[in-house]
């Protein structure tokens, strides 16, 4: 890997937690797994075959540059991008074919124009805003009569409608899901109907089952994060989060570490250093609250993280050693900070913490328990098939 830092992605896992969402919902609803920012920074290439050889029907990401990543790699695996495409990057998506979200009567219009040009058929999702006001078309009649017309247009397949909670509270949850299934039902008055129609993400997927329809946006939940509250899935933590002790020496009493000194010792320690830094995606942020884990145990952080290094407290570990692996994030099993614990300590959600993750830090991927590929984005000429 030519780095003691790096992220442990176990396919096992990632697959099993696919085959639990299956099992979940059942097959009449489609799984529309969501792959954006690389992934969840597990890597989008990789684990996409895995997603999608384990029951995943359909990936959704945010941008056109994710979207031809993915298409590159695999040529028939069908990819909607749930985000705004500009007009003129639309030639590319129906080029490629892939799945266009849209909510202007402009924009579909000029796929449908592309759709002629290029002898295709461009699929597109229409997004229906029914209170994020983030995209998609205003809840309201003109919308309705609108989306009425685009329907209409020879040149593109409405495949979808779609909408998305913003997890208020189970009121505004459900007058969302109303005003999305009464707008639809209007659409679909005159006869035409949409093959899907989705709102739920991996929360609302869990803990609203009656608000599934036949198609959900699972992303967190397929990397094995549990936000849900009500009810409860068989799911595992697919990342650790993993270095190595790079130098080992005493701090004497009264000593400063760090930036500013902001640590200072209150009683002789032994202090080690990782080679692991906000740059690497271990956050700032996690100074006076951040802990790893050596040997089984506990080791806080100390002083301000740095942006490639930082410093732990190893005093108590007995027979600590340079070379010695630290797990930044792993499993309560192994006494090691979840992306649970780190999103409470560092004051975020734990799909920042995954996102944060940068490309510097090389990716292990695990199948069938043994490390199978290594994904080294700054040398992707040596990124290789792990020899048996
Ligand atoms: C990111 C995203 C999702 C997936 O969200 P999770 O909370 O990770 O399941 C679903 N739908 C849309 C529109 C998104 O942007």
């Amino acid at each position: 890997m030519l780095r003691d830092t790096y992220i442990e992605v176990d396919l096992d896992r990632l697959a099993n937690n696919v085959k639990s969402i299956r099992e979940r919902v059942g097959n009449n609803v489609s799984i529309c797994a969501v792959v954006k920012a690389d992934a969840y920074g597990h890597g989008s290439i990789e684990c996409a075959k895995t997603i999608m050889e384990n029951g995943s029907d359909y990936l959704a990401v945010a941008t056109l540059t994710e979207a031809l990543e993915l298409r590159q790699a695999y040529p028939d695996y069908r990819i909607f991008i749930m985000g705004y495409t500009s007009d003129e990057n639309l030639k590319y998506v129906v080029r490629h074919d892939i799945t266009q979200c849209i909510f202007t009567y402009e924009q579909a219009l000029l796929l449908d124009k592309l759709g002629r040009e290029y002898n295709k058929k461009p699929k597109v999702h229409i997004k229906y805003d029914t209170g994020f006001n983030r995209l998609g078309f205003r809840d309201c009649e003109d919308s309705i009569e609108t989306i009425k017309d685009i329907v209409k247009l020879k040149n593109i397949e409405c495949e979808g409608i779609f909408s998305h909670f913003a997890l208020v509270d189970d009121d505004e949850n459900k007058r969302q899901f109303v005003a999305f299934i009464e707008a639809i039902d209007k659409i679909e008055k005159n006869g035409f109907k949409f093959r899907y129609k989705h709102i739920c993400d991996s929360i609302a997927a869990i803990d609203y089952p009656e608000f599934r329809l036949n198609m959900i946006r699972p992303g967190a939940i397929l990397y094995g994060m549990k936000s849900f509250r009500k009810n409860d899935l068989d799911i595992k933590q697919v990342m650790k989060f993993k270095t190595k002790i790079a130098y080992i020496k005493p701090l004497y009493k009264g000593e400063g570490v760090s930036y500013s000194y902001k640590f200072k010792a209150q009683r002789d320690m032994i202090l080690a250093t990782i080679p692991a830094g906000y740059a690497d995606g271990f956050p700032r942020n996690m100074f006076e609250v951040g802990e790893v884990t050596v040997r089984g145990r506990r080791a806080p952080v100390v002083g301000v993280i740095c942006m490639d290094q930082c410093m732990i407290d190893v005093t108590d570990i007995k027979g600590v050693s340079v070379g010695d692996e630290v797990i930044i994030y792993g499993d309560a099993e192994e006494n090691a900070v979840t992306f649970e614990e780190a999103s409470v300590k560092g004051n975020t959600n734990k799909n920042e913490l995954l996102c944060r993750i940068t490309r510097r830090t090389p990716r292990l991927y695990i199948k069938n328990g043994k490390p199978v590929k290594v994904l080294n984005y700054l040398l992707p000429d040596l990124s290789k098939e792990c020899d048996d």
